[in-house]
């Protein structure tokens, strides 16, 4: 086989489709987020503002954290050394772990280095160790939950985004005995939609089945000490198994599970994608801690967030731009269209120093393709200003629609 030309072949299928991804080289400004420096293809640099970050919150600039990781460096060094099991378990985990379970009200925590592999990492093990069991996953599930499910190789049935109904059905049809799992997110990051959870818990619980939460795009930002949306909506308590990130709105990295202790003991236990990797460096659990300790009291950001979120889509909205309906932090703006929604994130990059980057298939469904916005308490009004304008020229320039 001509390896080489099959590689380059794949590559022309996903320009031509407009769904190549070119990455922005950026470096962050500390201390001035969301401003960035932006290099171009050849290098040349160029002061732009962020507009797609999930440091939802600013907080990977945030003082209390950058001191925190500042100390952990020079007390403990760089890395963890090692996996947890052989010398990598570091005073820092251990802290955080607690830290974790006490935010969402359960016995026990797990860290991972991401939120990817705290989902795969976790359903895959749960679903295997269950015997005979069946996952029950909302159809919009991150890849991660998708990819977990998949490899735990346990019976899968998909049910319709955020449709109860529809899940009471397929867990109607299946034998009341076997164990089950029903797996869905709090906020879904592209359209910014928020799950019915009670209503989902209370068809969980009628038919027997265990319930999985991911709020990687809420903690930090719902519920009043940050926990997420299940704290918010009082429902923390109706979950077997939340996970969430510590690479969003904490603003450093890592992910992890919380839950009872014999469940977390288990997922410590036999889940390879756990046993077998370095553990996270101290350094970023020691920022981890001190970003969820902070948003654990202080309301400031949440509150500035909120704010700034509405704020922006009434502004998109008056300027007659096409913003997606959205319950969350998230604004999306609809262009429906691979090439030209590429094309509507350069151009506000090169004439308007705006970065924002396209959504496109598989990501989203074809033909939904958009631009998605996340502002941040540190977006002002000038900022904003200079967005919608930004975005009408570009609306022009295009020909694209506006909102009917
Ligand atoms: N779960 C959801 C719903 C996500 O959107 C993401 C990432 O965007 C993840 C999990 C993975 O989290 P992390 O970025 O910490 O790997």
């Amino acid at each position: 086989m001509d390896y080489e030309s099959f590689f380059k072949s794949q590559i022309e299928t996903l320009k031509h489709e407009g769904r190549y991804r070119v990455f922005a080289d950026l470096a962050r400004h500390a201390g001035n987020f969301p401003r960035a420096t932006y290099r171009d293809a050849a290098g040349k640099p160029c002061a732009v503002t962020v507009w797609c970050s999930n440091d939802y919150l600013g907080m990977g600039q945030n003082a209390v954290v950058l001191e925190a990781m500042h100390k952990a460096l020079d007390e403990v060094g760089a890395g963890a050394g090692g996996t947890r099991n052989i010398s990598g378990t570091n005073v820092y985990h251990v802290r955080l772990e607690r830290e974790l379970a006490d935010l969402h009200g359960k016995e026990a925590a797990l860290l991972f280095t991401s939120g990817y592999v705290s989902n795969d990492a976790t359903l895959g093990t749960l679903g295997k160790l269950l015997p005979n069991c069946i996952i029950y996953s909302d159809a919009l599930n991150h890849n991660s939950m998708i990819t977990g499910i998949r490899n735990s190789g346990a019976d899968k049935r998909v049910f319709r985004h955020n449709d109860v109904q529809h899940l009471d059905e397929i867990l109607s049809a299946d034998d009341p005995q076997r164990p089950k799992l029903v797996a869905f997110e709090s906020v879904y990051s592209m359209d910014g939609d928020i799950a019915p959870l009670h209503a989902l818990c209370d068809v969980a619980q009628k038919h027997g089945a265990m319930t999985y939460l991911d709020e990687v795009h809420a903690v930090g930002m719902y519920g009043p000490r940050g926990a997420g949306v299940a704290e918010r909506d009082g429902a923390m308590g109706r979950f077997d198994i939340i996970e969430g990130t510590l690479g969003k709105a904490y603003g450093v990295q890592g992910g992890y599970v919380t839950g009872s202790a014999a469940l977390i003991d288990c997922v410590r236990s036999f889940a390879n994608g756990f046993i077998f990797s370095t553990s996270l460096a101290p350094v970023l659990a020691a920022g981890a801690l001190a970003s969820i300790r902070h948003l654990k009291t202080s309301q400031t950001e949440r509150t500035r967030h909120q704010e700034r979120a509405a704020t922006l889509k009434r502004l998109l909205t008056d300027a007659g731009l096409p913003v997606m309906p959205s319950a969350s932090h998230i604004v999306p703006v609809m262009v429906g269209d691979a090439k030209r929604c590429k094309r509507a994130s350069d151009l506000l990059m090169e004439r308007h120093n705006i970065y924002v980057q396209p959504i496109n298939y598989p990501t989203v469904p074809r033909g939904a393709e958009r631009l998605r916005f996340t502002p941040t308490p540190l977006h002002d009004d000038a900022m904003m200003a200079e967005l919608v304008e930004a975005l009408r020229d570009v609306w022009a320039v295009l020909e694209l629609k506006l909102a009917a």
